[in-house]
């Protein structure tokens, strides 16, 4: 199936029932009205000489336009291109160069991001980009003007000579790790894996899901937008970018049944919910996926017992793989409900092997988590050795993460091969220490990094955000709290009090830019 020709037997089943909620603006689209609003855009953008393959670029937050065209660009064809909206004119300028991109779809402006000027600012320098069209601008409608000229055979025709194997999305990575990859993928990459997400929390025409997440990235437009349209459930936008009382709001107001996040968005809800300043109605809710980063214990546990989100999922994954390569059933148990990323998802393979050998390690011990399958990206766009880096001749992907797997199958993240410390030898994995430091009363917030040591390769720094009204912690306090309970050598040497992590937009905690910034904490 392409993902035009599932929308389309979507809304024919589901024509009357609701596909989008807009709440800022206030519009509304059913299936019915959806599949059409998609079919005049892309005739829209065949009039405007968009072929299939062409790059179009998307560079906005969240708003229906967003899915609109995401559609749009399936039905016709053109490969879309997710531009992350916290991107400024360099990154812009290197993706639309990266990506040989013809045409680009932009917002005007959201709050302190001037799109237009940093847009206008890049256009002289990449000839390639020969189309721009703002959104909620005079260019859009001259755009959808062009819809006439199109006829229902002409959309017809380019939609049949499709084949799910062609590529139709460039998604970069989220850049936590260095600079983002342009992981190319096909209809069938991410209509199928957007389906089992969707079969896995039980979705039907009675859901409505709440997407406070991104579209730019995999979790909104996959895990949001392809599981809800290949079930006929309606998604539903809070807000152009996250915020947590508009999210709550939502949920309320739309009677959501799902909602998603990242863990740092379910912390700042549950935070709202803790001041109690205002009440919110979550009686609606069933279901949700919590992903994209480590999902602590606690949080998992607070969001099932405080947000009536009985049934919420993790998912596992990377944008490369579609992006879900494993996932929590709402039947596991609680603690491995809270404590793993679940098993491998239906019709995929994975394994845990020793970086080094590339063999299969024992049931329990930690080494690379590998997926192949359906899910695998075509590619890195026009990065051939970096492909042949991530994906084996095998067509394994590896994912630079590293993992145990239970006998059961159960997967547990145990942190990034990059992220890992060598301390005088010893092998540290950040991820254990910053959970053990989430026990300590005092701190909302910890994150542990590598540092340059003479003399043993490597020291522990905890960058800690204390709880409000607590006082800074300092490294002896760290240690007594830690003596007897962890290994010596996991203790961190250094501890650095802040009020944040540096981060990207998606909510991941940026590791490289904390060791940076700490090499120079440290003179
Ligand atoms: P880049 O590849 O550019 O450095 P990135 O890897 O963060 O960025 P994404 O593809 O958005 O870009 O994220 C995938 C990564 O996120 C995974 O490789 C993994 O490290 C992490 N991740 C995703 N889901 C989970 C989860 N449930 N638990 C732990 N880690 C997760
Ligand atoms: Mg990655």
């Amino acid at each position: 199936d392409t993902i035009a020709d599932n929308l389309r037997r979507t809304a024919e089943k589901h024509s009357g029932r609701d596909a989008l909620v807009d709440l800022p603006s206030g519009r509304r689209w059913t299936y019915a009205e959806f599949d059409a609003a998609v079919d005049e855009l892309a005739k829209a953008l065949m009039a405007a000489g968009i072929d299939k393959g062409d790059r179009v670029g998307i560079w906005s937050p969240n708003c229906p336009e967003w899915t609109l065209l995401q559609y749009a660009t399936a039905r016709i064809g053109a490969v879309l291109v997710n531009v992350n909206p916290a991107y400024r004119s360099h990154e812009l300028a290197y993706v639309v160069k990266q990506s040989g991109m013809s045409m680009l779809v932009s917002a005007t402006q959201h709050k302190t991001s001037d799109y237009r000027a940093m847009v206008e600012q890049v256009r002289p320098d990449v000839r390639g980009l020969k189309q721009v069209v703002y959104i909620g601008d005079p260019s859009w409608d001259e755009l959808l003007a062009k819809a006439s000229s199109t006829t229902d055979d002409d959309l017809a025709t380019r939609s049949a000579g499709l084949s799910a194997d062609d590529p139709i999305n460039i998604q970069y990575t989220s850049g936590t790790t260095g600079f983002p990859k342009g992981a190319t993928l096909s209809h069938h990459n991410i209509l199928n894996n957007g389906y089992f997400v969707g079969e896995l929390v039980g979705y039907t025409e009675q859901d409505r899901i709440c997407l406070p997440v991104p579209f730019y990235h995999c979790f909104g437009m996959v895990m949001g937008n392809l599981a809800a349209t290949s079930h006929g459930s309606c998604m539903v936008i809070p807000a152009p970018s996250f915020e947590p009382a508009a999210t709550l709001e939502a949920v309320a107001a739309e009677s959501c049944t799902s909602l998603y996040g990242v863990p740092t968005m379910f912390i700042a809800e549950l935070a709202l919910l803790d001041k109690g300043e205002a009440s919110y109605d979550l009686s609606t809710l069933r279901t949700g996926i919590m992903a994209g980063s480590p999902c602590p214990v606690e949080v998992m546990k607070r969001v099932i017992a405080e947000m009536n989100m009985g049934e919420v999922a993790i998912c596992y994954g990377m944008t490369e793989t579609s992006p879900v390569s494993t996932m929590t059933r709402t039947d596991d148990d609680l603690a491995r409900r809270t404590e793993t990323v679940g098993r491998v998802m239906p019709m995929l393979e994975v394994k845990v092997v020793d970086p080094a050998t590339g063999l299969t390690v024992p049931r329990g011990a930690t080494g690379e988590f590998c997926t192949r399958g359906y899910s695998v990206m075509l590619g890195y766009w026009e990065q051939p050795d970096k492909t042949a880096e991530a994906i084996d001749q095998a067509r394994w992907m590896h994912t630079g993460d590293l993992a145990t797997m239970d006998d059961d199958g159960y997967v547990a993240i145990v942190g990034r091969i990059k992220d890992l410390v060598i301390r005088g030898g010893e092998n540290i994995y950040p991820r254990e220490i910053e959970e053990f430091l989430y026990t300590h009363p005092a701190i909302a917030d910890v994150q542990v990094v590598g540092v340059p040591d003479a003399k043993y390769g490597e020291e522990l720094m905890a960058w800690i955000i204390m709880r409000s009204g607590e006082p800074p912690l300092d490294a002896d306090a760290v240690r007594k709290f830690a003596d007897g309970k962890l290994a010596h050598y996991k203790i961190p040497k250094y501890v650095h009090v802040t009020d944040a992590f540096p981060m990207t937009v998606t909510g991941k905690i940026r590791k490289v830019e904390m060791r940076e910034q700490a090499r120079e904490i440290l003179g």
